[in-house]
């Protein structure tokens, strides 16, 4: 932990609070500019717990590559594949096994998969949906009249479950959206703001008059842009190593940013133009300049003092609590073959997981050849109380529901459970709105300080790597407008 700091004034100290994705890649950055404009800074990172990483957790646990938290992140939105590559691990970037591509929906009890050509929530081959046993007839008429129905007029915002009601109808919500779109941000859509979370959706059905349709349309721009009609690539990437891989990286490159762990910050303060921090052991550190990469309801403890009603609007943000149990079996223990990359529960299907991912088939180098690793996700809206039960019971409730779903009842060889105690922040209907109000009461009363990270815009990596990235580059401007006008 730091003593209190004595600086050189010629140099600015930047301060950057939480060593997650958020917070290495902002000091990524401030660092890469640094560099190569000569800017005459200091950085420091403080992180609370004794590893860097955040929600990014990989175990290498007997030959077994365990991920605690995310497993991959969407290639689409390019800025983690960058900073991997950056930080040298281009070699390491693997894709997902798409020839053993396959997702299930749990529909009465039984596993059926996600018919062909259904892209998230959109149907785009019509042979594979109509005679998929997944939806009822009146479901699938319902689905098709995505066809028809006039696009949404205006950019007001809409909840993730009106958006579907209103293109696809309920069943799609039900069955597709509640467990997909909704799963990936561990939300409830009845609250889930469509605009915060996919505005991709409202783009597709004003440009192109329906989801169908501009799905299709994308998909042959896709095509097009792909060289001699090469395969698509996976939507999703991870490394070799699992993700943990970048923020050990990431620390390995960090050179010039100072770093401690086991650092909590427990106070900031106005001093001079700047800030005083107070740390868990009462030592402070003086910084002209600090990035906050940390969860919003910490964020407000630290700011309640300086600026309370941005404090408030910050603990308006709120988050759910999940698990994550990862099991592994011997391949010869299962009485079948698992084919694909896992199954979600839709929540009328009143299971006690809500998805579960087949490790070892979706990637390469997750098991031993002989063995077969899977994670099964507990908790979110709804289900929180889940991720206050025993390891015994949590083992317990994923091994029955593992017997009803897939039959199977042999020991596993290995399980790890992972809590993620308020981890989940929900994009409610109103969350861009709140952001911007957030980020405007700082900008006016708090000059240099700086909030990024999942709370705000995007939950994904690549999101948090971007807006760690942004606040880095707004921060270093302020530094440099602040030097000429003192
Ligand atoms: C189970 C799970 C699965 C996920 N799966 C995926 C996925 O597959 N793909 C994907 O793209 N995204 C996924 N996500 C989302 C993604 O992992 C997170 O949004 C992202 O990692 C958050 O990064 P962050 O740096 O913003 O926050 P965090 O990782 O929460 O980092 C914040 C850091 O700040 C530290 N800190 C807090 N307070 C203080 C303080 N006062 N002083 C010092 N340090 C402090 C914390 O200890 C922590 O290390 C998943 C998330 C979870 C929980």
């Amino acid at each position: 932990m730091p003593e209190t700091n004595h600086q050189d004034p010629r140099v600015r100290q930047i301060t950057i609070i939480g060593g997650g994705i958020s917070g290495l890649a902002a000091a990524y950055e401030v660092q890469r500019q640094a560099r190569e404009q000569s800017l005459p800074v200091a950085v420091t990172l403080l992180e609370e717990e004794e590893r860097l990483g955040g929600k990014i957790l990989t175990e290498q646990v007997d030959g077994f590559t365990i991920e605690g938290g995310p497993d991959c992140f969407i290639r689409q939105k390019p800025y983690a594949a960058e900073l991997a590559a950056a930080v040298g691990l281009e070699e390491d970037l693997i894709d997902t096994n798409d020839e053993k591509r396959k997702t299930y929906v749990i529909n009465k009890g039984k596993l059926t998969p996600l018919p062909d050509g259904v892209m998230l929530i959109i149907p785009t081959r019509i042979k594979p949906f109509v005679t998929s046993p997944l939806f009822s007839w009146p479901g699938k008429i319902r689905m098709g009249m995505d066809l028809f129905i006039r696009p949404f007029a205006g950019n007001q915002d809409e909840t993730i479950a009106q958006f579907t009601r209103r293109r696809l109808g309920n069943e799609a919500l039900e069955k597709l959206a509640e467990p997909l779109l909704s799963g990936i941000h561990v939300s409830d859509p009845e609250t889930q703001s469509l605009l915060a979370t996919f505005p991709r959706f409202r783009a597709l059905e004003q440009r192109y008059g329906s989801l169908t349709k501009g799905m299709l349309a994308e998909r042959k721009l896709a095509a097009r842009h792909r060289r001699n009609g090469a395969k698509p690539a996976s939507i999703f990437q991870s490394l070799r190593g699992g993700l943990g891989q970048l923020p050990t990286a990431l620390e390995a490159s960090l050179t010039d940013c100072t770093i401690y762990k086991g650092s909590k910050v427990e106070r900031i303060e106005r001093a001079g133009s700047g800030y005083r921090l107070t740390l868990s052991n009462e030592s402070t550190l003086e910084t002209d300049a600090l990035i906050l990469a940390i969860p919003a309801y910490q964020a407000a403890a630290l700011l309640e003092p300086l600026q309370p009603q941005a404090a408030a609007e910050l603990n308006a943000i709120h988050y759910v609590s999940t698990a994550t149990i990862s099991l592994a079996y011997r391949k010869a223990d299962l009485k079948r073959e698992l084919n694909g990359f896992g199954f979600v529960a839709p929540r009328l299907e009143k299971r006690k997981i809500s998805a579960c991912t087949w490790s070892s088939i979706k990637f390469d180098n997750r098991a031993p050849a002989d063995m077969l690793l899977m994670r099964c996700f507990l908790g979110g809206p709804g289900k929180e109380e889940m991720v206050d039960l025993s390891d015994e019971e949590i083992i317990q409730v994923t091994r029955q529901e593992l017997d009803a779903l897939l039959g199977i009842q042999a020991e596993p060889v290995l399980t790890r459970i992972y809590r993620w105690i308020k981890a989940n922040p929900q994009y409610d209907l109103g969350h861009l709105e709140r952001v911007d109000k957030i980020f405007s009461l700082i900008e006016s009363d708090l000059p240099g300080i700086y909030l990024t990270g999942s709370a705000y815009r995007g939950v994904g990596v690549p999101d948090c790597i971007n807006q760690g990235k942004k606040s880095a580059d707004e921060l270093l401007k302020f530094l440099q407008q602040n030097s000429v006008t003192t």
